[in-house]
C-alpha cells in the first residue's frame, strides 16, 4: 500500500508549528492534539525540522523547565528524513527502523502535505496480516 492510501484513509489536519514558536507552545499543541511530534514548517509549509516528545523529555533533563522557552529553532531537529505519497508501507518501516525515529513527514516537492507515524504502520500491517490470515482460511476450507 502506498503512503498516499494511508494519507486518505487517515484524513484530518496535519499539525504544523513555526520555527520562531517556544518549545512550551509545541508542546502545548502535541498535548491538545494527542500526537507524539510536531513538523516544524515555513510559510510556505517547507518542512525546517521535527520535534518529537522524545526531544521534549531529553531537553527537560538536560536543562530544566528553562528549555520550555526556547525558540524551536534552537532545539529542533534540521536533518530530517521525509518520504514521498508514492512511496510503500515497507520502505517507510525500513527508514523508521534504519533512523530510530517513529515519524516520517511526506512531501510533495517541497510542501508538507501529511506525517505517517509507527502506529499508523503498525495499523496497516495488522490489518494486512489479518486480510492474509482470512484468505488462507478460506482456502484451507475450501480445499
Ligand atoms: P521519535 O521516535 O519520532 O519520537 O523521534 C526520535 C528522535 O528522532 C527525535 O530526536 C526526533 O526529533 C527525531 N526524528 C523524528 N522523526 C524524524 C525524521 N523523520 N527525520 C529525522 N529525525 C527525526
Amino acid at each position: 500500500m502506498s503512503v498516499s492510501r494511508i494519507l486518505q484513509q487517515k484524513g484530518g489536519d496535519i499539525v504544523t508549528i513555526s520555527p520562531r514558536a517556544t518549545l512550551s507552545e509545541a508542546v502545548e499543541r502535541l498535548a491538545r492534539h494527542h500526537i507524539g511530534a510536531i513538523v516544524i514548517v515555513d510559510e510556505h509549509m517547507a518542512v525546517e525540522g521535527i520535534i518529537s516528545e522524545r526531544d521534549v523529555v531529553r531537553l527537560l533533563g538536560e536543562r530544566g523547565t528553562e528549555a520550555l522557552s526556547a525558540p524551536l529553532d534552537t532545539v529542533m531537529t534540521r536533518a530530517v528524513v521525509t518520504c514521498t505519497g508514492e512511496e510503500t508501507v515497507p520502505m517507510i518501516m525500513e527508514r523508521m527502523t534504519r533512523g530510530r525515529f517513529r515519524h516520517v513527514p511526506v512531501v510533495n516537492g517541497d510542501r508538507l502535505v501529511g506525517i505517517i507515524s509507527i502506529g499508523d504502520v503498525v495499523k496497516y500491517r495488522v490489518e494486512e496480516m489479518e486480510r492474509e490470515h482470512a484468505e488462507l482460511r478460506e482456502y484451507i476450507m475450501s480445499a
